[in-house]
């Protein structure tokens, strides 16, 4: 039934229509088919939608819509209170939903402004002073807003909660009480969660009002358009297998994962060393720094960006081929979202996962989580591919090139040089295959990012 729902049959207003026009949507995605007629009949809304199924237009359009009436040219501040709230985890995400909520509202009054921490927080007073009706926001720096007096929040009718899983796993449950205790009692409570744990349908009793429910995908399902692969390695053999794996790879963007900051810095820095262009984003970096990474990385002048699970959360790429993950996370439902940064719009994707052994068990649980098994594919070490461009003698040897065989090695040799420490796993010893399986995923036809893409952005809806 979703399929053949329009945009124009959805009762949205002709200034929101051309803006959908502009941005090149036409139909609706599933998220947005059923949850823009819910949202503007008033109700709560408890959405489990994955990242990249359309998620910010299904809530967005029906807010515009809903204060439309209200827009206005005045000039007083006093004519553009805060009427919706959109809080969000991270202020990456913060950014985008904003920049899509202003494109939506290209062709209207409303007004919109996104705040959030690492930056001065005199910057954002003035614009706040202006007036905006939709407000986008981390908890912490809005609570400072709040504190300093700079935004009033007693005329919000319309709250969402954005990846409000990942609001609760980041601690904000606190801040988030802090922030509702404010808000007019009367008003309409729209909140998504890419996975549904207790404690989210804990938060959902708690805040919302009968909330209709609407799920797109089965809870914690991953995106069917990512081909999943595990590749099994000794953690001191990672750093080697990526570089081996980059420099064989056509990919032109790819995000790595990585658990801790200190191994996202680390591991940029010694792709740089042999000569890929690659920057790190993680929460010690300083909301320019993070903003200029992600800028090179989206334009292209960084063909990898390594991200912590904080600093990644709702990045939204277009058209990202590949992600790896350096490290599983312990956590089952960060792997649905870091696997959610690539297929997004109907685009076939690829996730890498390298699985040490001590990282079985996190793996057991990802796989009980997603409901299927993750095919395994055995790599042997190229060592010569981790050495420097130049083979540079200049460039401090890491870890994985200290072994002076491999230091000798013609890096034009086809024959694979034994790792320094031979695993006794036989998985190990198995030819390498991966370039294969990728390139059959590279040479499958690509799916267009725009009309027929909405049928297929979150297209489990059917039959899952
Ligand atoms: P989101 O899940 O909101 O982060 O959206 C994922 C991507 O899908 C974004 O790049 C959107 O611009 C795009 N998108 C959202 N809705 C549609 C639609 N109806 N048709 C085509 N692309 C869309």
């Amino acid at each position: 039934m979703t399929e053949t729902v329009k945009f124009d049959s959805l009762g949205l207003a002709p200034e929101l229509l051309k803006a959908l026009t502009d941005s090149g949507y036409t139909i609706p995605t599933p998220i947005q088919a059923q949850a823009i007629p819910l949202a503007l009949a008033g109700g709560d809304l408890m959405a489990g939608a994955q990242t990249g199924t359309g998620k910010t237009a299904a809530f967005a359009l029906p807010l515009l819509q809903k204060l439309l009436p209200l827009a206005n040219n005045g000039a007083s501040p006093a004519k553009h209170p805060v009427r919706a709230l959109i809080l969000t985890p991270t202020r990456e995400l913060a950014i985008q939903v904003e920049e899509s909520v202003k494109a939506y509202a290209k062709h209207t009054p409303l007004r919109s402004l996104v705040v959030y921490g690492g930056v001065d927080i005199r910057t954002q007073t003035p614009h706040l002073k202006t007036g905006v009706e939709v407000l986008v926001a981390t908890p912490g720096r809005l609570l400072d807003h709040i504190e300093q007096k700079t935004v009033q929040l007693n005329q919000v009718q319309i709250l969402v909660l954005d990846e409000a899983d990942r609001m609760l796993d980041m601690g904000f449950m606190p801040d988030l009480k802090r922030i509702l205790a404010l808000l007019p009692k009367q008003r309409q409570n729209l909140m998504f969660s890419a996975t549904f744990s207790n404690d989210i349908k804990k938060l959902a009793d708690d805040f919302l009002t009968n909330p209709q429910l609407i799920e797109v995908a089965r809870s914690n399902a991953t995106n069917d358009n990512v081909t999943q692969k595990v590749y099994p390695v000794a953690q001191s053999d990672k750093e080697a297998l990526l570089i081996q794996l980059l420099k064989n790879s056509d990919s032109k963007q790819v995000l790595i994962f990585t658990k801790t900051k200190i191994t996202a810095s680390r591991l940029s820095r010694s792709l740089a060393r042999v000569g890929i262009a690659a920057d790190a984003i993680h929460g010690d970096k300083t909301q320019q720094e993070r903003i200029k990474a992600l800028d090179a990385f989206k334009a292209g002048t960084a063909t990898v960006l390594v991200a912590t699970d904080v600093a990644a959360r709702g990045l939204d790429i277009d058209q990202l081929p590949m992600v790896i993950n350096y490290e599983i996370p312990s956590a089952p439902e960060d792997y649905v979202h870091r696997i959610g940064r690539t297929g997004r719009a109907g685009a076939l994707g690829v996730a890498i996962s390298f699985v040490s052994p001590e990282e079985d068990k996190y793996l057991v649980e990802i796989e009980k989580l997603i409901k299927r098994q993750i095919s395994k594919e055995i790599i042997e070490i190229d060592r010569s591919a981790a050495r420097g461009r130049t083979h540079a003698s200049t460039s401090k040897p890491s870890h994985t090139q200290a072994n002076s065989t491999a230091a000798n090695q013609d890096a034009s040799a086809t024959k694979r040089i034994p790792a320094k420490k031979r695993s006794t796993d036989p998985w190990f010893d198995k030819p390498y295959e991966a370039a294969v399986a990728q390139q059959q995923v590279a040479d499958k036809p690509r799916i267009s990012n725009k009309a027929p893409v909405a049928a297929l952005l979150g297209g489990l809806v059917s039959n899952k």
